[in-house]
C-alpha cells in the first residue's frame, strides 16, 4: 500500500491500495475501485451517497457502557516508558520514580458501581463492559475478583484486561474467566533479548519474557482467554520484531491471539525513541501484519476510531485517554475513569502507549 490517503469529512480516509483503494469509515470499510473515484482523488457523490446509505460514514450505535477500572496503580516491572512513571530512573535502573500507590477497595468498587449503575440508566444501557487495569491489575486479584463478581448484578456481560500477565497463574485466569474475562492484552518490547532489557521486574532488574509466554500458554490451557499481543516499537526494539513474530508463531497459539504493533512515544518523562513515522517505517509495520497473517495470528486493520470521550464525574472530559491514573485529583477507581462509547464487538482492547 502507498502511503497516498486522502482524508474525507467525519474523520473518514481514504487509502490507495495495490489494485483498489480502501474507505475507512466510522461504521465498517470497503474498498472502492478507481471508479468509483474523481480524478481528484475524492469519492465520486453517488458512490458517497451509497456509502452513507449502508451507514459507513457512521459509528454504529452504543450498546454497552464501557468502564475502565484501575484495580492497583502499582506495577512489578519498571519501563522507561510508562505513563505511570513521573520521571526516569535517575541511576539507569528499572525503577523509575512512580504516581502513588493505590489498591481498589470494597467501599470503592461500591461506589464505582453505583455511579455505573446511574450512568447507564442516564445513557439508557443495560449492558457493561468492564476492563481491569493498572499499573498491574494483578498485583490486586481480590478487588479485581470482587468487582467482576458484584458488577454482574448491574448487567457486566463481558470483560476484559490489560495486564503484564507476570503474576497470571492457572488457577487466577480460571477463576478470572469464570467471572467474565475473555480477552486480555499484553505487551512484548521487541525480541527476547530487547524484551527482557527494557521490561524487567523492579525488584530484581530480570527479564520477563519467558514467564509471560509461559503464563499465557498455561492460562490459555485453564481457561478460554484470547489475547491481544501489543508489540511496542522503538528504536530498542525496531530490528527484532521479525524474529519476535516468528518466535511467537511457536508458542502461544497464533489462532487464539492476535498481533498488534504499536510505536512507543514519550508521554512527557523524557522517553526517547527516534523512530520517525516515515513511509519506510509504514513498510515495516505493513511486512509484520503480513507475516502475522501467515502465521495463523489475526492482525486488526486499519480504522476509524469514534471520538471516545473520557469523562470526570462532574461530566468534562479529561485531558485525555493517556491520563488516567495521573490526574491529582483522581483516586483509585475516581468515577471519571468511565467512560461513553464502548461497542459491542471491539475486539482490540484500548491500545496506548503506556499498557504492559
Ligand atoms: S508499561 Fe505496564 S508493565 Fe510497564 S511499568 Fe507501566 S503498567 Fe507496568
Amino acid at each position: 500500500m502507498s502511503l497516498q490517503q486522502v482524508a474525507l469529512a467525519d474523520g473518514v480516509r481514504l487509502l490507495e491500495g495495490k489494485r483498489n483503494w480502501w474507505f475507512l469509515g466510522r461504521g465498517g470499510i470497503t474498498r472502492p475501485g478507481a471508479g468509483h473515484l474523481t480524478p481528484e482523488g475524492s469519492l465520486r457523490s453517488e458512490t458517497e451517497h451509497r456509502l452513507r446509505e449502508r451507514g459507513l460514514f457512521s459509528s454504529p450505535p452504543v450498546r454497552s457502557y464501557a468502564l475502565t477500572v484501575l484495580t492497583s496503580t502499582h506495577c512489578n516491572p519498571g519501563c522507561g516508558y510508562c505513563f505511570q512513571n513521573t520521571a526516569q530512573d535517575t541511576a539507569g535502573g528499572s525503577r523509575p520514580p512512580r504516581i502513588a500507590r493505590a489498591r481498589l477497595t470494597s467501599p470503592t468498587i461500591t461506589s464505582i458501581l453505583g455511579f455505573t449503575e446511574r450512568q447507564m440508566a442516564d445513557a439508557g444501557l443495560e449492558r457493561l463492559r468492564i476492563l481491569l487495569f493498572g499499573g498491574e491489575p494483578l498485583l490486586n486479584p481480590r478487588g479485581c475478583l470482587e468487582l467482576l463478581e458484584r458488577a454482574a448484578d448491574i448487567g457486566m456481560t463481558s470483560a476484559g484486561m490489560i495486564s503484564n500477565t507476570t503474576l497470571l497463574t492457572p488457577p487466577l485466569a480460571r477463576k478470572l474467566s469464570a467471572l467474565g474475562p475473555d480477552l486480555a492484552q499484553v505487551t512484548f518490547d521487541g525480541d527476547r533479548a530487547d524484551h527482557d532489557r527494557i521490561r524487567v521486574n523492579r525488584a530484581d532488574g530480570g527479564g520477563t519474557f519467558d514467564t509471560i509466554v509461559r503464563n499465557i500458554v498455561r492460562a490459555g490451557e485453564a481457561a478460554p482467554l484470547r489475547w491481544t499481543l501489543r508489540v511496542n516499537v522503538s528504536q530498542e526494539t525496531f530490528h527484532g520484531i521479525d524474529a519476535l513474530i516468528d518466535r511467537l508463531a511457536g508458542s502461544p497459539d497464533p489462532s487464539r491471539c492476535a498481533l498488534y504493533f504499536a510505536r512507543v512515544g514519550d508521554v512527557g518523562i523524557g522517553y526517547a525513541n527516534d523512530l520517525l513515522h516515515t513511509g519506510e517505517l509504514s513498510e515495516h509495520f505493513t511486512r509484520w501484519q503480513r507475516r502475522a497473517l501467515e502465521l495463523g495470528f489475526t492482525v486488526s486493520r486499519p480504522g476509524c476510531p469514534p471520538p471516545v470521550p473520557y469523562l470526570r464525574p462532574h461530566g468534562r472530559p479529561l485531558r485525555s485517554g493517556d491520563q488516567r491514573g495521573r490526574d491529582p485529583g483522581q483516586l483509585l477507581g475516581d468515577r471519571g475513569q468511565t467512560r461513553l462509547g464502548g461497542r459491542d464487538g471491539h475486539r482490540r482492547l484500548p491500545a496506548r502507549n503506556e499498557d504492559r
